[in-house]
């Protein structure tokens, strides 16, 4: 006789933060039999590594109409499953399961112990107490709607399970895409998000290391040069302000991870090429700038140009490289800079252009945009419009945030009203 499969309540795929908050959720209200499948032999491995060892747990934005503005692929639709459970849930959730979390300046949101394994500790012990089975190195390999209701699934060691209900949270692995797509749904295709740019050749590569906050980017691509029309209302410009690094291949930090995050998909049509133009005067207006350089010219007349920034904040070596790009010779006197001089200086602190020929190295791409497109999925509840029973969560959905915690928080709240509504059905 075949013996008959071991039969879950809920089986939830993917042992990262989305599928354990499911997991938790459901089984804190009261569903029993949940097993969590993690296919690697150790769980939440992003979240080990997240924000350099420290994991930005979430971002300290209270307000779900303004949390929204921080995800270039899920805005508004979001409003609805984070006014449910939104950065101040999620607080109030580490909280109760034993883990502080601290604001940083910026809002960042960090475990009071500064380590990401506080974190893992945290969800491990609260999946162990309310009775979720963890089994890692057990991958989900197929899963059908079963005749009879719930699922009949398959995994990768041969072993066979049933479920009433599933959860898909594997992230951006290619196994889950499959796995909702054999389910029926469709899938907006991967492209990398939240990733640096590169020159080839690169005009700053002697400045690598410098650090200017705040500075505006503003990048422009030819649409028309992409392999293929663009898709109907594909934007070509997009503007971003922040702390910017230069590298030695092109450009990092905040502001550019911020704009190569909503321009993703058009800078992926464009092959990754267009025109960068960086504005380093920290929002000076050409009037501001004049007046600042005049002021220069009568207080500093007798100092070096490259011996008397015209602000302090102003990188010396980029100072120095404006100059010599200008061709204005360092140790020329403020008092003998020339008017022509001083337009191409002012001209150049606001409006330097480079060329962007590619991303930046490999492996530096934080998140996928692209995954099961939002309108077949019930975000009240997570549920799939198009099977009854499944639910998704997490990255493997259409949604992406920039950095700053807004990644792992729709991870907490997709997972937490999968959980939840699971439960209380
Ligand atoms: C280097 C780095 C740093 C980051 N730092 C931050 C940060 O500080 N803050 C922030 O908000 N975001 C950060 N992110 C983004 C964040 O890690 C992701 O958005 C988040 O992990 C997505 O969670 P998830 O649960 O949807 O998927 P994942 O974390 O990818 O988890 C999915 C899990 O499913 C497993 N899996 C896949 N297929 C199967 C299958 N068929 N069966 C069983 N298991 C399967 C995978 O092994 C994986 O463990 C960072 C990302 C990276 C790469």
């Amino acid at each position: 006789m075949v013996p008959s499969p071991e039969h879950w309540s809920l089986v939830v795929a993917g042992g990262g933060p989305a599928g354990f908050m499911a997991a938790i959720a459901a089984a804190e209200a009261g569903l029993q039999r949940v097993l969590l499948l993690e296919s690697t032999p150790e769980p939440l491995g992003k979240v080990l590594i997240s924000g350099g060892g420290r994991c930005n747990v979430t971002h300290a934005c209270w307000d779900p109409r303004e949390l929204v503005g921080y995800y270039p692929r899920g805005s508004k639709a979001l409003r609805g499953p984070f006014s449910r459970f939104a950065a101040g849930d999620a607080v109030a959730w580490f909280d109760e399961h034993g883990l502080a979390l601290v604001e940083e300046a910026d809002g960042r949101m960090f475990p009071q112990a500064n380590r990401s394994t506080a974190v893992i500790q945290c969800l491990r012990q609260a999946a162990q107490r309310s009775g979720v089975v963890l089994r890692t190195s057990e991958a989900l390999q197929a899963a059908a709607q079963a005749p009879g209701g719930g699922f009949a699934l398959q995994l990768r060691s041969g072993g066979d399970l049933r479920a009433d209900r599933l959860v898909l949270a594997t992230g951006s692995h290619p196994s889950g895409r499959r796995l909702a797509q054999s389910l029926g749904h469709g899938l907006v295709p991967p492209v990398p998000s939240l990733f640096t740019l590169a020159f080839k050749p690169n005009p700053l590569v002697a400045l690598a290391g410098v650090v200017m906050d705040p500075v505006d980017l503003e990048l422009e691509l030819d649409l028309d040069q992409g392999a293929g029309p663009p898709p109907p209302g594909m934007a070509h410009r997009f503007r971003q302000s922040g702390p910017l690094l230069i590298t030695h291949w092109g450009l990092s930090g905040p502001a550019t991870l911020r704009l190569t995050a909503f321009a993703a998909r058009a800078l992926h049509h464009c092959g990754y090429r267009g025109t960068i133009r960086v504005d380093w005067s920290g929002g000076r207006s050409q009037p501001q700038l004049e007046q600042l350089f005049a002021e220069c010219r009568r207080d500093q007349a007798k100092r070096q140009l490259n011996n008397a920034r015209p602000w302090p904040a102003l990188s010396r070596r980029l100072w120095q490289h404006l100059l010599d790009q200008q061709g204005v010779e360092a140790e020329r006197r403020w008092a003998d800079l020339g008017k022509r001089q001083q337009q191409g200086l002012i001209e150049s602190l606001r409006r330097s252009s480079y060329a962007v020929a590619g991303r930046g190295p490999f492996g530096e791409e934080f998140v996928t945009a692209g995954g099961v497109p939002l309108g077949e999925v019930n975000l009240a509840t997570m549920e799939s419009r198009l099977t009854p029973g499944l639910y998704l969560a997490g990255e493997l959905l259409d949604v992406d945030g920039i950095t700053g915690g807004f990644n792992f928080q729709h991870c907490w709240s997709s997972g937490w009203l999968a959980g939840q509504a699971i439960a209380l059905n």
